[in-house]
């Protein structure tokens, strides 16, 4: 009898419920939470499809130590594992001093697994060593929102959404990157036909689509446009004077930098038209209730948190925060981003959004662990870690669910880093991450479905998630692998502390302990409690004891968590990138998510129709730069700058202003042979925050020179899962190649995609090698062509009738029809012969193009067509094909070929 637990989507901050549908022991299906209060029942492609990840024939299952690099992991015990570590962090402590050794964690893990991380480096062994990949997406969030609001606090709730007259979002696209928040854009743009949405953003994104106004401002540039807003509100008496004396200081100061930033100064910088400026300031000053939404587009910079304040600063200036519908609303990037800054899961940073560098804080957390202090000296931010380690002077690094081998900038510094660690532990779910093949010791932990404990959503959403399934393998719970390793570490530094620092038995017992440092902070939940999470479903913080029930909206009464309860205008200036381009390198390199993909896709990899869309890597550039670089879209190009290189297809985009280029940041080395964009990507960092400049590098780019093209299409049969060990074997390819990339394709029996280019052509044994890894070598059905004189070689096998494996080389032009007639069984005996022809044109009937669109509905590109020739509109498209209906995140796209057609029409 199959049963429901309740639980949330392990994907973005918006923090999705989920009910996960369990049946001895294991994982049927998934679906919206209807009760979730950040969701209501809706799902995005993402999350919609989270049980075909869960599966755990590729999972790290046991502990695995190596005992000298040059050595493979052999598989050995917790004990020995945990022993083995306990040993080495001790000798280094012991040699070299506590901040001999850090922990660099993630805003996937749960709020319990932060803690107790925290309290092991800060409270047992003595380091403020411990930062996290939110360093990396919402640090520059929580340094502006300090800076002006006084503190680490969204004031905002979804439900502000349906509230706005007027919606800025900057530096964000939520059409792919938060999709169930912009399917409530959606929903406010459809009752509210006052609602004016603008959105700045160098790309006309997903979510620009939408827009009353697009400000496609050139990179870096966002502190002198909300300047300049600012600067137009101010000269059209648009500003909110009462507030600003009441609840608020240094509006002075700000005013005076404001002066020169007028319509005109701001247009030449950041290259848009004076009157746009214009517009999008009087929307947001007249209007009744004005709300921002904002991400990594202004956190990931140099200058992330001025860009933050700069933002928060028009709704100070006009009293648009603290009532329904209004104020600075900053979207959350990991599931539990909030969740790990609420236990101080920053260097910088402790329990309840205390200080690390405020002696009061200190001394309250060392009072509320029971140890005589917590470390003074300041720990080292991401960046600045891993500095470090290249330098020597951290030697030991825990890194828990993360990989920092793709996801920090300036790879080949990070790797450098990690190669010269001492000893390199990797608590993981997964074995085969970047960062993997750098670890002495691999800890199997326990993943999303598994697990028990709570996180926190953009909206300060606190929910409890249970435990569907059990533990596979060996695996342990974050929080249990921390607990056993402290206490081994404790005993041998000789600490009599350890026993009463780690006594917890279950994530609760961590859960009361933390909410107890809560008690009088900003964020005080005091009043709950896992039952009361349980009965009354997920909470909002501050949740005081007595109280009942959490905060909406923070700030109504115009009192601000600074020291004198005023917020604090900061006098911002524009700055430039930290990189500039020059004729050198005259392209700015920015990077974005994908809708169907996760982070560095160690889970959404898997799963073959997430490929269906957006099938490999690529980088976009505008037509006529793809024209001035002499290249045409799908070419294979280098880019470079002096800190890497990457080859990779170019794409035609309109979408990108000139002299930009995008690439997605999900793509590293499991799925291509490179470390994807963050090969190219600069550690610059901004002075408050920490955060590096993950969204602006300058790169050149010009054509790859690999003339000789490689593809392999193979099915490895029936099922999800079936194609994934074949997925493995062709990795292990890619290195020969001077480029390559491997990826899945098509729903019920998916496809292997191996594709490759070199500058001369393989040798027909070298050819025979690469079959044999596909098993096409031997079969004695496969139907042949080759061309010595041409260097073309294509090899097909054809099982049953239906064509299950093709090799093309020299001459690959049916890669791109084949995908979708040999998933679709679409192909007969008459058909196959094209496949191994000289050059290959698709045949007359199948030269209709048919990517999946509607991941849901399982809805091809070919079909919308078909419909949208007949005038078909999204209403009747959705009725008919049902596309569009499930999750909603293919909305915008069909949007966006409903338009198009139209548009051809009219031409
Ligand atoms: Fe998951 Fe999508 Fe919801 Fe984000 S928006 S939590 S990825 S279902």
């Amino acid at each position: 009898m199959a049963n429901e637990v309740k639980s949330t989507c392990c994907y973005c901050g918006v923090g999705c419920g989920l009910l996960i549908e369990v049946e001895n022991d294991r994982i049927l299906g998934v679906k919206g939470d209807p009760d979730h209060p950040a969701n209501f029942g809706r799902l995005c492609s993402k999350g919609v499809t989270l049980h075909l990840t869960d599966r755990t024939d590729y999972r790290l299952l046991h502990p695995m130590l190596r005992s000298e690099r040059s050595q493979p992991r052999q598989r050995v015990d917790w004990n020995r594992a945990l022993d083995q570590a306990a040993g080495r962090f001790a000798e280094i402590i012991r040699r070299h001093g506590p901040d001999s050794v850090a922990f660099y964690i993630s805003g996937q893990l749960l709020t319990e697994d932060y803690y107790v991380f925290n309290k092991l480096a800060k409270g047992l062994i003595g380091t403020n060593n411990v930062d996290t990949n939110s360093r990396l997406c919402m640090s520059s969030a929580v340094a502006g929102y300090k800076q002006t609001l006084g503190a680490d606090a969204p004031p905002c709730s979804y439900e502000d959404i349906a509230l706005a007259d007027c919606l800025i979002i900057a530096g964000a696209n939520p059409a792919v990157a938060h999709p169930i928040v912009f399917r409530r854009i959606e929903d406010a743009r459809a009752a509210n036909p006052q609602l004016k949405i603008v959105v700045i953003d160098p790309r006309y994104s997903e979510t620009a689509a939408i827009a009353d106004l697009h400000l496609a401002l050139k990179p870096g540039t966002d502190i002198a446009l909300f300047n300049g807003l600012l600067h137009v509100l101010l000269a059209e008496g648009l500003v909110d004077r009462q507030y600003i004396a009441s609840h608020t200081e240094g509006f002075a100061a700000l005013e005076q930098v404001i002066s020169v930033y007028t319509p005109a100064f701001v247009s030449g910088i950041c290259g848009l038209p004076e009157y746009d400026i214009i517009r999008a300031a009087r929307w947001f000053g007249k209007s009744r209730a004005s709300l921002s939404l904002y991400c990594q587009g202004l956190n990931q910079s140099s200058h992330g948190t001025h860009n933050n304040a700069a933002l928060i600063h028009l709704h100070l200036a006009t009293g648009q925060i603290g009532k329904p519908g209004a104020g600075p609303f900053s979207l959350t990037g990991q599931p539990n981003a909030m969740g790990g800054r609420e236990v101080g899961g920053l260097a910088n940073l402790m329990s309840a959004h205390r200080d690390m560098a405020n002696p009061v804080h200190r001394d309250e957390m060392a009072r509320l662990w029971g140890v005589p202090s917590v470390p003074e000296k300041p720990g080292k931010a991401a960046v600045e870690l891993f500095a470090a380690m290249k330098r020597g002077e951290i030697k030991a690094v825990w890194i828990a669910c993360t990989n920092p081998a793709q996801s920090m900038p300036d790879q080949a510094e990070v790797r450098a880093a990690l190669q010269s660690a001492e000893f390199v532990v990797l608590q993981e779910a997964y074995g085969n991450t970047d960062t993997a093949a750098f670890a002495d010791l691999m800890l199997p932990a326990t993943s999303w479905s598994e697990k028990e404990g709570t996180v926190t959503n953009s909206e300060r959403r606190i929910t409890h998630i249970r435990a569907a399934v059990s533990a596979p393998g060996e695996t342990r719970h974050d929080w249990e692998i921390v607990v056993d390793f402290a206490r081994r570490l404790g005993h041998r530094l000789e600490n009599v502390l350890t026993e009463k620092l780690f006594p917890y038995a279950c994530a609760e017992d961590i859960f009361n302990e933390h909410r107890e440092t809560t008690r009088g902070r900003d964020l005080d939940i005091s009043g709950l409690s896992y039952a009361l999470l349980d009965t009354a479903g997920p909470q909002q913080w501050p949740y005081p004891e007595a109280a009942s029930g959490g905060r909406q909206r923070l700030y109504e009464n115009g009192v601000y968590a600074t020291a004198n309860g005023r917020a604090r205008f900061v006098p911002v200036e524009h700055q430039a990138t930290a990189e500039s381009t020059s004729d050198a390198y005259p392209l700015s390199l920015i990077s974005g998510r994908l809708r169907d993909q996760w982070h560095g896709m160690s889970r959404t990899g898997t799963v073959a129709r997430l490929f269906n869309l957006d099938e490999g890597p690529e980088i976009s550039l505008h037509p006529v730069d793809l024209r001035l670089s002499g290249l045409e879209s799908g070419d294979l190009a280098r880019v470079s700058n002096p800190r890497g290189t990457v080859v990779v297809r170019v794409k035609s985009d309109e979408s990108l202003r000139r002299g930009c280029a995008w690439m997605p940041m999900h793509w590293g080395e499991q799925f291509m042979n490179s470390a994807g964009v963050n090969a190219l990507t600069l550690s610059a960092t901004d002075p408050y925050s920490q955060q590096p400049e993950l969204k602006h590098a300058a790169v050149s780019l010009r054509k790859a020179g690999l003339p000789w093209p490689l593809v392999v299409l193979r099915k490895a049969g029936e099922g999800q899962f079936a194609a994934l060990p074949l997925l493995e074997k062709a990795r292990s390819l890619m290195a020969r190649f001077a480029y390559a990339s491997v990826g899945l394709y098509g729903r019920a029996e998916p496809l292997v995609i191996f594709c490759a280019a070199m500058p001369d052509a393989l040798t027909e044994v070298e050819l025979r090698e690469i079959d044999a890894v596909f098993g096409l070598a031997e079969d004695e059905s496969a139907i042949v062509y080759a061309d010595q004189h041409r260097q073309i070689s294509k090899r097909a096998i054809v099982t049953d009738g239906k064509l299950t494996g093709v090799r093309l080389a020299g001459e690959t032009l049916a890669q791109s029809w084949l995908k979708e007639s040999m998933t679709d069984n679409t192909l007969d005996a008459t058909l196959i012969r094209w496949v191994v022809a000289p050059i290959g044109y698709p045949p007359n009937r199948l030269l209709e193009k048919s990517r999946i669109v509607c991941v849901c509905a399982d809805i091809t590109e070919a079909q919308l067509k078909r419909e949208m020739s007949r005038g078909e509109a999204l209403s009747q498209l959705q009725e008919k094909l049902k596309c569009g209906t499930f999750c909603g995140s293919c909305v915008p796209e069909i949007k966006r070929m409903i338009s198009g057609q139209v548009q051809e029409a009219v031409v």
